[in-house]
């Protein structure tokens, strides 16, 4: 039986909803493996850890308990708040947790932005403030990468009176590139609190640069500043979708209007606090890992005559002499999935994140296979 209602989507939808192009992610790997017939594939599009949760975290997981499955997690995070306040030196009360990361933009967007408004970032960065502004109907305005980084100079430029959030990836995702700790102090000074200033810091971990500004420190002096972390990179628990922002109470406070409560599930809260401990040992693997294994791609690339663009964090760039999105087909019927960067405005070029030998070797292999298929 066919009904005859419709729903009246042409009033119901705002323009701005209309204009947006919904992101489509990728399907499961079995999936995958199947439409590409491949029994294997080495994940390297979404710069996972491949080292894993830390051992702790891992504890909590194998032992939950499953009757605590029945019970809403708390609401606010408070034992997780607790140790990062310990950790850094802050107040519990100046972290805010999200379901991951990408959950904390939106809170910040929402809480303020109004009709009318925009936000300044990069035109080639993580994609999702751009995303997230557009589709709730604010303007997103892209300053062009310079030398691959971002302008701090052509972002002040950007500014105008509806100018609330300037958002800055340090390092920056996909490029490497960072602003240095006076760089980013002379940003700040100069925006001198009109703005919220967003440092996302997702891969901070990674950095072992000495000038390279660690965001908690600078909140005492910079009340519009609010820094992004999360546990899906270094600390391995991307499945579990939880990460923070950390600021001024004031601004904390006004951006915990805007969150949906119990949006961080019990597990993750969990796994993320014991993440925390003795996460030197943790970070300090993955940075050996991740040192030597980019040594290992720059080497190769090098030899296949490739130009990179190589920075801070876990992951490389690559401009290739074919298409990015024919690449990734054919990557992956080789059983290794990279990220092709058209979306990110970088045609032509992939990025791959960083991992374990036998990962690095195969996609080596893969590649230089593909490129001599080429002639
Ligand atoms: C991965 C990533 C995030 C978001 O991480 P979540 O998994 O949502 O915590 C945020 N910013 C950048 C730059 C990232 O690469």
């Amino acid at each position: 039986m066919t009904s005859a209602r419709q729903v009246d989507l042409d009033r119901l939808v705002p323009e701005y909803v209309k204009r947006f192009e919904a992101y489509i992610p990728s399907k499961p790997d079995p999936e995958l493996m199947r439409l590409y017939g491949v029994d294997h594939l080495h994940r390297l599009n979404n710069n996972e850890n491949q080292l894993g949760p830390p051992v702790p975290s891992r504890r909590v997981l194998e032992g939950f308990p499953p009757a605590k499955a029945s019970l809403y997690p708390s609401g606010d995070a408070w034992y997780l708040r607790q140790r990062l306040g310990d950790k850094f030196g802050l107040d519990p009360e100046q972290f805010l947790v999200g379901n991951g990361a990408n959950e904390v933009i939106a809170f910040v967007i929402k809480a303020f932005c109004q009709e009318g408004d925009n936000i300044v970032t990069a035109d080639k960065t993580f994609a999702v403030y751009e995303w997230v502004a557009e589709f709730s109907g604010f303007e997103a305005k892209l300053v062009p990468l310079k030398d691959f980084g971002f302008d701090d100079q052509g972002m002040l430029q950007a500014i105008d009176q509806r100018t609330k959030i300037l958002f800055v990836c340090n390092p920056n995702n996909p490029t490497g590139t960072y602003w240095d700790e006076a760089r980013l102090r002379n940003f700040l000074d100069t925006v001198d609190g009109r703005q919220i200033v967003v440092v996302d810091e997702a891969y901070l971990e990674f950095v072992e640069r000495p000038d390279f500004p660690d965001g908690m420190r600078l909140l005492s002096q910079y009340p519009n500043l609010v820094v992004f972390r999360t546990f899906s990179k270094m600390y391995a628990l991307a499945g579990l979708r939880i990460g923070y922002l950390a600021g001024q109470k004031e601004v904390v406070d006004v951006i915990r209007r805007t969150c949906v409560v119990y949006s961080v599930n019990t597990l993750a809260q969990e796994a993320a606090l014991a993440a925390l401990e003795e996460d030197h040992k943790h970070i300090a693997a993955t940075r050996e890992l991740i040192r030597a294994e980019r040594d290992y791609l720059a080497r190769e690339l090098k030899r296949l005559g490739l130009t990179t663009q190589i920075g801070e964090g876990c992951f490389v760039m690559i401009r290739l002499p074919m298409s990015d999105t024919l690449a990734y087909r054919k990557l992956m019927a080789k059983g290794v999935m990279i990220r092709s960067m058209t979306g990110f405005r970088f045609p032509n070029w992939i990025r791959v994140s960083i991992g374990q030998h036998q990962a690095m070797r195969a996609f080596v292999q893969a590649l230089e296979e593909i490129l001599a298929e080429r002639g």
